[in-house]
């Protein structure tokens, strides 16, 4: 059950987002601006405070430039706008895979109990 996750390779594709093919075999294609959105880092949290939906009108959606591995637990991206302060842990990574098997399963087993 506590399989370990961990990426086997990210790629990141201009036109096709980045794709993470994990140890498990599963394959997860994030869009760029999904991932900017999914951004972990407290700035980008404090940034949408859950009621203001901050969309931005003219701004063009930030592209990932460069991904690399951060101490074996997380990938850290570079988007294009300059952010770079997230830090994508595998297992957060894997818990927004947009891709219809996940988002099944999410909604199937909701993993997380709420009091
Ligand atoms: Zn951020
Ligand atoms: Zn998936």
């Amino acid at each position: 059950m506590a399989e370990k996750i961990e990426p086997l390779q990210v790629r990141v594709s201009k036109s096709k987002g980045v794709q993470v093919q994990w140890a498990d075999g599963h394959l997860s294609t994030y869009d760029h601006a999904y991932l900017r959105d999914h951004c972990p880092c407290a700035t980008c949290r404090e940034a949408e405070p859950g009621g203001q939906s901050a969309l931005p009108l003219y701004r063009p959606s930030p592209q990932v430039v460069a991904a690399e591995v951060v101490g074996n637990y997380a990938i850290h991206f570079r988007f294009s706008d300059g952010h770079q302060t997230g830090i994508y842990s595998y297992v957060y990574l894997r818990s927004i895979c947009p891709c219809a098997e996940c988002q099944r399963q999410r909604g199937e087993s909701a993993p997380e109990s709420q009091p």
